[in-house]
């Protein structure tokens, strides 16, 4: 059952460089999935994201400042819902309705950093 290394790379195109090649899978999170599923709709060809060789250690710099991205727009929509309902309260008007700008809000905030999409490589299978 023992694989070689090399079997976990895959062919398909770099998203970086944008050359067909072998290299690291991108991980399938959700906008991966959604977006797999979308071609399938459309039905184009699937197409493989990965990262090729020569660019992998800037793509694991691109996904880190994806991701340190991704955490502070979570803090800010976190303090936009707090600030806005607390904000409604200090004036007396504590309604459920009140919450749904908040909610909305703070919703759209949390989408805003994935207009800059990075998807996460792995070099290696984790070890178990
Ligand atoms: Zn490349």
């Amino acid at each position: 059952m023992a694989k070689a290394q090399e079997s976990q790379k895959e062919s398909g195109i770099c998203i970086l460089c944008g050359g067909e090649k072998k290299g690291y899978p991108a991980k399938v999170d959700l906008p991966i999935y959604l977006a797999r599923k979308a071609r399938e709709a459309l039905r184009l060809p699937p197409r493989h994201s990965i990262a090729c060789e020569s660019c992998f250690s800037s793509c694991v710099k691109k996904r880190q400042e994806f991701e340190k991205k991704l955490r502070s727009y979570r803090l800010g929509a976190a303090l936009f819902a707090a600030l806005t309902i607390i904000g409604g309260a200090m004036f007396g008007r504590l309604e459920l309705w009140l919450a749904v700008p908040s909610i909305l809000g703070a919703g759209i905030i949390l989408l805003l950093p994935y207009g800059s999409y990075f998807p996460s490589f792995q070099e290696k299978l984790k070890q178990r």
